[in-house]
């Protein structure tokens, strides 16, 4: 159980690590991302608005002078395109090669309004990719109008980095959140310490007190029935009834501990089981046969049904006690009817498993209750669990008896019209 709790502290711890890293992964590289852009647009504006001045004089001059030969600039990162205002190239520092066609496509396309910068993108032939970001400015000598530059960068290389650097922060998130598995572990395991003492401590009280009450319980029984028993004792109507109710009260109260010892033990692993190969339907004949008194007394019929011999190899007595808590329970939860049944069926599986089927026609378990019934103290009704001498511990154990066959034990219920109770024991 401890360690089902520890590897489950361990996981939630994980998980929010993995959550905080990958925020901090998306939260600065998306910041990086913003900012590199945005340096970027200012800087290729200031560049524009540069150049736009450099080339007001060139492009009054433009009939005077004859026009330069377009400038190769493929070394560099930035490049530049001068126009006249009759849209006629005048100047350009030309960038590579790549990415020139995509460039000039660009500036015949530009819609963009002067000093706004874009980042645009190439894929390449070679799958790679190729960043730039460009930006226009209109040449104004006065209010007059001269022509218009383009310049532009290439910011592949940023976006490398910034490639390099996701995939550094990947692998160092990698590498923390095992490091943070393996300190969730620990530190579980060191929380977990005081929790287990209390849990032990509690355990142990458990057992020892249920097993220092059966004695005087016991002694308290032998007391009641003595004094009921005793010929010379004239007791009036009122102290025989009190003296009744006490007896009852105290076998309750017996049966209670025995089965919070039981239970403590299990808990303990103190209980072992111990295997044999007997007759289940032997068994359960016998535990029919203890029940009938009591079925007959609310005119329940019961039957058993399956063969005569079915070899089991289990925990004899145990099994024993499953069937009556079962049937025990069947005949409880049954009210009295000429049609009231009860039905045990044992049918032998493979390699001596066996499946137990206990049915009754009673007022049923309401559908989101029938995985609750099993947990210890949980009655559906609790007056009438007590009115039959219910403590609400006979569920718990039946699945203590089950599972640590390695079994499994599971409910059909429909209220008002009956429960079938069915566990399955494999080899
Ligand atoms: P109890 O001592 O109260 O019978 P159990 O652990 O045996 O305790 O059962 C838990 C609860 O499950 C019961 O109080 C009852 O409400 C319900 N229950 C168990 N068996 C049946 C059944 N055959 N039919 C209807 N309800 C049942």
């Amino acid at each position: 159980m401890f360690a089902k709790i520890r590897n489950r502290l361990t996981v939630q711890y994980i998980m929010v690590m993995s959550v905080l890293l990958l925020s901090f992964i998306i939260v600065s590289y998306s910041g990086i991302l913003w900012l590199l852009q945005h340096e970027e647009q200012q800087e290729i504006r200031a560049f524009a608005e540069e150049e736009a001045r450099e080339h007001v004089d060139i492009l009054k001059q433009i009939k005077a002078v004859p026009k330069d030969e377009p400038h190769d600039n493929s070394g560099g990162k930035l490049f530049s395109y001068v126009y006249d205002n009759q849209g006629r190239l005048v100047m350009a520092d030309l960038p590579s090669s790549q990415i020139r066609s995509a460039v000039e496509t660009a500036v015949g396309k530009w819609t963009m309004p002067d000093g706004v910068g874009e980042v645009m993108q190439v894929h390449l032939s070679n799958g790679e990719k190729v960043v730039f970001v460009m930006c226009s400015q209109h040449v104004y000598d006065g209010q007059e109008v001269m022509g218009r530059v383009y310049v532009g960068e290439d910011i592949t290389s940023y976006y490398k980095m910034l490639k390099l650097m996701l995939i550094v922060l990947v692998i160092v998130a990698i590498l923390f959140l095992f490091g943070a598995a393996y300190l969730g572990h620990f530190l579980a395991g060191k929380a977990i310490v005081p929790i287990r003492q209390s849990f032990l401590r509690q355990r142990e009280f458990a057992a020892d007190a249920s097993h220092e009450l059966r004695t005087p319980l016991s002694i308290m029984l032998t007391s009641v029935d003595a004094v009921q028993m005793d010929d010379g004792n004239r007791l009036t109507i009122f102290s025989a009834q009190t003296l009744a109710d006490m007896k009852s009260e105290i076998k309750r109260m017996s049966k209670m501990v025995t089965a919070l010892l039981t239970l403590a033990r299990a808990d303990d692993e103190a209980v072992n089981i111990s295997k044999e190969k007997f007759n289940l339907y032997a068994v359960a004949e016998q535990v029919v046969r203890s029940c009938q008194l009591i079925a007959d007394e609310k005119g329940i019929a019961i039957e058993l049904l399956g063969q005569a011999m079915v070899p089991a190899f289990a925990d004899k007595e145990r099994i024993g006690q499953l069937l009556l808590i079962l049937i025990d329970n069947a005949i409880k939860y049954t009210p009295s009817a000429s049609t009231a049944k009860v039905s045990v069926k044992i049918v032998a599986l493979k390699k001596s498993g066996f499946s137990i089927m206990v049915t009754d026609t009673g007022v049923g378990i309401p559908e989101e209750q029938k995985e609750l019934i099993f947990e210890r103290f949980y009655r559906v009704d609790k007056a009438r669990s007590r009115a039959e001498g219910g403590v609400g511990l006979g569920l718990a154990i039946a699945k203590w008896i089950v599972e640590s066959h390695g079994g499994t034990i599971s409910v059909e219920s429909s209220p008002g019209t009956g429960s079938s109770f069915i566990v399955t024991i494999p080899k």
